[in-house]
């Protein structure tokens, strides 16, 4: 069955082996539980499956797709294919133990999907690796340190729970369709010991994105907004408040996340 890749699923699929090889390689994969979000043709997931993981769990929104990967899998019964929208799974109860996610993602919804990742409720989640592909600007956003330009809300968030192990890049040239721009593969692994107790992460996007909707300004302004016109706080929460938010440190942010919610319920 030949397969006309849909741009609206953001369907680029990888064909260079070596690719697929580093990013099996990045991973134990036998006898641990696999997940793999979008296996499009199943390029990755061959070579998921050389590796003989103890079960594999594909999820393909693509309906025609997913029948191309029923009949390269045949019936193996560790393999499951669920023919869904990755943004409607309900992680908490498909998730087993010790698995690892893999991922060549759709670019269109990456960031999303790897705020769903972060956003279950029960921590450390059953994951313990994330291997994900991301376009290389939106890597490069996740990676960003403080003080930097491509540092903001998401690297913020991110580092909030994961760690990230390693990353490296992917040329264009390794996909068909070939996409206009380069990729970068990211490593996560969930964080076990988090110092900081945010009870709900709509407070930390909501903390954030009133600092950077002013990126270029001082924080100042924005503190208020937060945190009102008491003087003595932002010594409590030491931040200067001459800063832009780029100058913050993700802990800062962490903290004042803390201290936010703190008063939300007095
Ligand atoms: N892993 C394959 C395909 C990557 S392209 C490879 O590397 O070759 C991204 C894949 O995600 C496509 O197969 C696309 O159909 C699928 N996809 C797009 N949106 C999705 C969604 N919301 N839920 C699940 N899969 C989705």
């Amino acid at each position: 069955m030949k397969v006309r890749p849909k741009k609206s699923l953001g369907q680029n699929f990888l064909t260079d082996k070596n690719i697929i090889k580093k990013i099996t390689q990045s991973s134990q994969i036998k006898n641990l539980n696999v997940v793999e979000i979008g296996s499009g043709t199943g390029n990755l997931t061959e070579e998921i499956i050389k590796n003989k993981p103890k079960s594999l769990l594909l999820i393909e929104k693509d309906f025609q797709l997913c029948e191309i990967l029923k009949k390269k899998i045949k019936n193996k019964n560790n393999i499951k294919i669920l023919n869904n929208d990755i943004l409607k799974i309900n992680f908490e109860k498909i998730l087993k133990k010790d698995t690892v996610i893999f991922g060549n993602l759709p670019y269109n919804i990456s960031t999303q999907i790897l705020l769903k990742l972060i956003k279950i409720s029960v921590w450390p989640p059953e994951y313990f690796k994330l291997i994900l592909m991301f376009q290389k600007e939106v890597a490069e956003r996740i990676l960003a340190k403080y003080n930097t330009a491509n540092y903001g809300r998401l690297s913020i968030v991110s580092n909030w729970r994961l760690k990230i192990i390693d990353h490296f890049d992917v040329s264009k040239n390794c996909f068909h369709p070939k996409p206009k721009v380069n990729s970068s593969v990211v490593i996560f692994e969930p964080k076990v010991n988090n110092s900081y107790i945010i009870k709900d992460i709509i407070n930390l996007e909501k903390v954030t994105q009133i600092f950077f909707s002013n990126r270029r300004k001082m924080i100042n302004k924005s503190f208020k907004k937060l945190f009102g016109d008491n003087q003595n706080i932002n010594k409590i929460i030491k931040v200067d408040l001459t800063n832009r938010p780029s100058n913050l440190k993700p802990e800062d942010f962490y903290r004042m996340t803390e201290y936010y919610e703190s008063g939300l319920n007095t």
